[in-house]
């Protein structure tokens, strides 16, 4: 086997503690992948207080993990964790690099790619790595398949052997499989003072952006609420079901919510329950909603033929303002009086 070819890595994106549920998917997607070509398959873990987190890893397929457990690691910062990814890149050669294709993902994935001229696909949802030992991985073919127009694509990329691949995986269906009775080694990393310096300043004010948008439960607000107001009304339901929210373009080309809401191609969700208010439902909206036959979209939209309606699971038609604050009605009655029983009150 090529020397090159040493080990498959996923990097194992966390928050404030809580790995992200696309590095389960990922690690599903390449232990298969890391068995044909007998490599092991490795996970890297950056952050602070998380070092518990790495048997998680283990138990869902890596067989190794490094583990960097530092405080300069607690809030994410893209220069340091890019930084120190760099740092292991080159001192280890892994020869796959898996992201998610998540806020942070996107982040650190170009400014690696960048430095050390990697390789990289983006926006991936699957891959496949042509392995053929006649050419000794001369070359490796990538079949990526992108949601586009809703058909699929496929494209086929050549990445030359000396180069590191890095692929940027959109969060799919999760696939969330704990293998039983493995093992696997911990390894620690440890930072000398001073190697790693930011430049970016933090303020002090905790974003929950990404865990929102990775939420089971979306609320959405559309052009449809009329004004920034109505996001008050979108909150509430998410409160009350448990749910984050989000928001399709116009609210945010209009300044009623921040850029971190919004849902499209380059900011996709994959939540089990879609709620869109006020959406019309349009191809580079609906982009941005991993749809599986699980997913539930519910739809209030006055408009009973617009595009969304062709889509949804359930479909209100009516003026949100006066549907939503029934539903968050009924939801706290019941919550109050625990009423389970859709057909009891
Ligand atoms: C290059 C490009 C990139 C884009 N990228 C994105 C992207 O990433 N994400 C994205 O979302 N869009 C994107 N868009 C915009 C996209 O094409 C649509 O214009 C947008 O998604 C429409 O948003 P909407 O459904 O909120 O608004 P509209 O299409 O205007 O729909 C509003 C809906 O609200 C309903 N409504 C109105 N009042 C009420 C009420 N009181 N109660 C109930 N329903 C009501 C109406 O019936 C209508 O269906 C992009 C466009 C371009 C050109």
């Amino acid at each position: 086997m090529n020397n090159f070819l040493k080990e498959i890595w996923v990097y194992a994106e966390q928050h404030y503690g809580k790995i992200d549920k696309v590095v389960y998917e990922l690690l599903n997607k390449s232990r298969k992948l890391a068995n044909k070509l007998n490599m092991p398959l490795v996970t890297i873990l950056l952050g602070h207080k998380i070092r518990k987190k790495a048997k998680q890893l283990i138990i869902r397929g890596a067989d190794k993990v490094y583990v960097l457990d530092d405080v300069i690691c607690n809030d994410f910062k893209d220069d340091v964790y890019a930084n120190i990814l760099l740092k292991l890149i080159k001192s280890k050669k892994p020869e796959l690099l898996l992201f998610g294709s998540t806020l942070i993902g996107k982040s650190i994935a170009p400014r690696i790619a960048a430095n050390i001229e990697a390789g990289i696909i983006s926006n991936c949802v699957a891959f496949k790595l042509n392995y053929s030992s006649k050419t000794n991985f001369e070359k490796i073919s990538f079949i990526t398949t992108n949601k586009y127009e809703g058909k699929k694509e496929i494209t086929t990329v050549t990445i030359s052997k000396n180069k590191l691949k890095i692929v940027v995986v959109k969060p799919d269906t999760l696939i969330d499989r704990v293998l039983q009775n493995r093992t696997g080694n911990i390894i620690d990393i440890k930072l000398k003072d001073n190697e790693i310096v930011s430049k970016i300043k933090s303020l002090n004010i905790k974003i929950k952006q990404q865990t929102e948008m990775s939420s089971n439960i979306i609320v959405s607000g559309g052009r449809g609420l009329g004004n920034e107001k109505g996001f008050i009304l979108i909150k509430q339901l998410a409160k009350a079901i448990g749910g984050t929210i989000g928001a399709s373009k116009p609210p945010v080309d209009l300044k009623w919510i921040s850029n971190n809401f919004l849902i499209g191609k380059h900011n996709i969700v994959s939540p089990k329950v879609y709620i869109a208010c006020g959406i019309s439902g349009q191809m580079k909206h609906m982009e941005g909603v991993n749809i599986n036959n699980d997913t539930i979209i519910i739809a209030i939209n006055k408009d009973p033929h617009c595009k969304i309606m062709e889509i949804a699971t359930y479909a209100i038609v009516g003026d949100l303002y006066k549907i939503i604050p029934e539903i968050i009605k009924e939801i706290m009655f019941r919550r109050t009086n625990k009423i389970n029983n859709v057909y009891k009150k």
